[in-house]
C-alpha cells in the first residue's frame, strides 16, 4: 500500500497515449530538501522500449515526408503547449530537483524557447543544395533515440526533440529515472500539442535497461545522449554494432583563466557563479580557476569577500543561489571529493565537509574553494559535479594555456581580463567547444559540445540540425544546376 502523500507515476507515453508500463519495478524518488520519499515511479523495461521504437518507426513513414511548413506548425504547437504550463513546470522542477529559483526559471524558459529557436533555424535552412554536378539533399536518418540526464530535464528533452523533429525524424526519449515527476508534466504538455501519434514517445526507465535497449536496437538510426563520459563511452561502444550515428554531450572540468590585468572585483564574483552554477551540477561549470601566482593573495581576499553571494538553502526561497544536490549519492560523492582534496594537500579557503550552518537536513553542500591545488590532484582532474572550485596558479600566459588544456575534457572555457585582445588570444588557444570571455552568455544558436572526452558532435543551430541529417547526392546527365529548380 502506498502512502496517499506519495505521488504515484504509473504511466509512460507511447504512440500518442499514456500507457501502463510492461515493466513492473517501482523506484522511490526522494525530495532533496526534506529527504522524504515523495514520488514512486513505475519504470519501463525492454518490452516498453521496443513498443516505443515500433511506434516511432511506424510514424516515421509519414512524418519524414512532412513539409517544412508542417514541421514549423508542429514546433509552434509544442512551444505553445509548454509555455502554457510554465508555472507548473517550474514548481515541479524546483520540488523534484532542488534547482534554485533563478535557475529553474531559466531552464523552463529555454525549454519552450527551444521550439521557437528551431522554427527560426528551419525557416533559414536549405535542405537542398547544388555541389558540382550533384543535387545534395539533406535527409532524416530514421528513428532517433534521445537519452537525457537529470540536471536540466525539460531543456534537454525539448531541445533534442525540437531538432530531431525539425530534421524529419521521429523520436524515442529516455529521460533520467531521477526526473520522473518533471518528465510526467512535460509529457502532458507535449501531448497537448496534438502531434500525430508515434512522432515522439517517452519511456522512463533505468539506463542499463531502457537506455541499453535503445543503444542496441537495429531500428534506432541515431542516438543523441547527454550525460556522463562513462555512460557516453558505453553508448558509443554499443552503437557501433549497428553503426548508429551518435551525438554525445558529456562531462567537463572547464578552466576559467583570470588574466594578470583582470578586474578581480568583477572576475571573482563571476568565477564563483561559473563554478557553482546549477548547484555545481552543470557540465559547463568552470571549476578550475587559473590565477596568476603574483595575484593569488588578492584573489583569495576577493573570494572571501564574495563567497557570501552563494547563499545555500531551500530553493523555494527567492534569495537562495544554491539548492541541494540531487540525491544522497551525489551528496556523498561530493563530500568524498572534499575529503580527498584535503587529504591530497590542497588548502581549504572556504566551505569544507558537511552541511552549511543552520541546515540540519537535505543534501546541501557548503560552497567550497580550494587553493594551492596542483594539476595532478584529483580535485583538479575529475568532474566533481558539486559547488567545489579548485584554484591553481600559473606564472605566465603560456603556462596558463597549457594548464587550461591539461585535461581529458574540452567542453567549455572562460577567460577574464581587461585587455580584450589578450583574452581573445587565450580563448583561441583553449581546446574546448565554447569559450566565454568576461561573462556568461546565452547563445542558443551557437554550436555547443565538446572536444576530447567531453563528447562527439555539436548541438544547437545549423551544426546541431545537421547532426540529424544525412547528405544524399543525386547526379544525372543533365547540365549542372547552381540554384533551385
Ligand atoms: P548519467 O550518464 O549517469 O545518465 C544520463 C542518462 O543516461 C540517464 O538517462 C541514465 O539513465 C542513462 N544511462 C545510464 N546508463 C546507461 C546505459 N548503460 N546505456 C544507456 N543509457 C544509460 O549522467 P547523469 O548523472 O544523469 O548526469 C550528469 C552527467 O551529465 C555529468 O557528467 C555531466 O557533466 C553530464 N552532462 C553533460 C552535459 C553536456 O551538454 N555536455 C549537460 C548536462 C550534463
Amino acid at each position: 500500500m502506498s502512502s496517499p502523500t506519495i505521488k504515484q507515476i504509473n504511466q509512460i507515453y507511447i504512440n500518442g497515449q499514456f500507457v501502463t508500463p510492461h515493466g513492473s519495478e517501482v523506484m522511490d524518488l526522494i525530495n532533496p530538501v526534506t529527504e522524504q520519499v515523495v514520488t514512486q515511479v513505475r519504470l519501463a523495461d525492454e518490452v516498453d522500449t521496443q513498443r516505443a521504437i515500433a511506434a516511432a518507426k511506424a510514424a516515421y513513414v509519414s512524418y519524414s515526408q512532412t513539409s517544412k511548413a508542417q514541421r514549423i506548425q508542429y514546433l509552434q504547437q509544442l512551444h505553445d503547449a509548454v509555455l502554457a504550463r510554465a508555472d507548473e513546470l517550474e514548481a515541479v522542477m524546483l520540488a523534484e530537483y532542488g534547482g534554485a529559483g533563478w535557475m529553474v526559471k531559466g531552464t523552463v524558459a529555454r525549454a519552450s524557447g527551444a521550439f521557437l529557436q528551431t522554427i527560426k533555424l528551419l525557416q533559414e535552412y536549405d535542405f537542398v543544395r547544388y555541389v558540382g554536378q550533384a543535387k545534395v539533399v539533406m535527409e532524416p536518418m530514421g528513428v532517433v533515440g534521445l537519452i537525457t540526464p537529470w540536471n536540466a530535464n525539460y531543456g534537454f528533452i525539448t531541445n533534442k526533440m525540437a531538432t530531431a523533429l525539425a530534421a524529419g525524424s521521429t523520436v524515442v526519449i529516455k529521460p533520467s529515472e531521477l526526473s520522473a515527476a518533471q518528465t510526467q508534466i512535460i509529457t502532458e504538455c507535449l501531448h497537448d500539442a496534438g502531434l500525430p501519434p508515434g512522432v515522439f514517445n517517452i519511456v522512463t526507465g533505468r539506463g542499463d535497461v531502457v537506455g541499453a535497449e535503445i543503444t542496441r536496437h537495429p531500428d534506432i538510426a541515431k542516438i543523441s545522449f547527454t550525460g556522463s563520459t562513462l555512460v557516453g563511452k558505453t553508448i558509443a561502444r554499443g552503437a557501433v554494432d549497428t553503426m548508429k550515428r551518435v551525438t554525445l554531450e558529456l562531462g567537463g572540468k572547464s578552466p576559467n583563466v583570470i588574466l594578470q590585468d583582470a578586474d578581480l572585483e568583477k572576475a571573482i564574483p563571476l568565477a564563483l557563479t561559473i563554478g557553482t552554477i546549477n548547484n555545481g551540477q552543470a557540465c559547463l561549470a568552470g571549476t578550475r580557476l587559473l590565477v596568476p601566482q603574483s595575484r593569488l593573495e588578492e584573489v583569495k581576499a576577493q573570494i572571501k569577500r564574495s563567497i557570501g553571494q552563494l547563499t545555500v538553502g531551500d530553493p523555494a526561497k527567492s534569495d537562495v543561489f544554491i539548492g541541494p544536490l540531487v540525491t544522497a549519492k551525489q551528496y556523498q560523492r561530493v563530500q568524498n571529493y572534499i575529503r580527498q582534496g584535503i587529504a591530497e594537500g590542497a588548502e581549504l579557503l572556504c566551505g569544507g565537509e558537511g552541511r552549511p550552518e543552520g541546515l540540519e537536513s537535505g543534501y546541501f553542500v557548503k560552497p567550497t574553494v580550494f587553493v594551492n591545488v596542483t594539476p595532478e590532484m584529483t580535485i583538479a582532474r575529475e568532474e566533481i559535479f558539486g559547488p567545489v572550485i579548485s584554484v591553481l596558479t600559473y606564472k605566465d600566459v603560456e603556462e596558463a594555456i597549457a594548464m587550461a588544456n591539461d585535461t581529458v575534457y574540452g567542453l567549455h572555457g572562460y577567460v577574464s581580463g581587461q585587455d580584450l585582445e589578450k583574452a581573445r588570444y587565450v580563448a583561441s588557444k583553449i581546446v574546448a567547444g565554447r569559450v566565454f570571455i568576461n561573462g556568461m552568455y546565452d547563445v542558443p544558436d551557437a554550436p555547443f559540445g565538446g572536444f576530447k572526452q567531453s563528447g562527439i558532435g555539436r548541438e544547437l543551430g545549423t551544426y546541431g540540425l545537421e547532426a540529424y541529417l544525412e547528405p544524399k547526392s543525386i547526379v544525372d546527365d543533365q547540365p549542372v544546376k547552381t540554384s533551385h529548380p
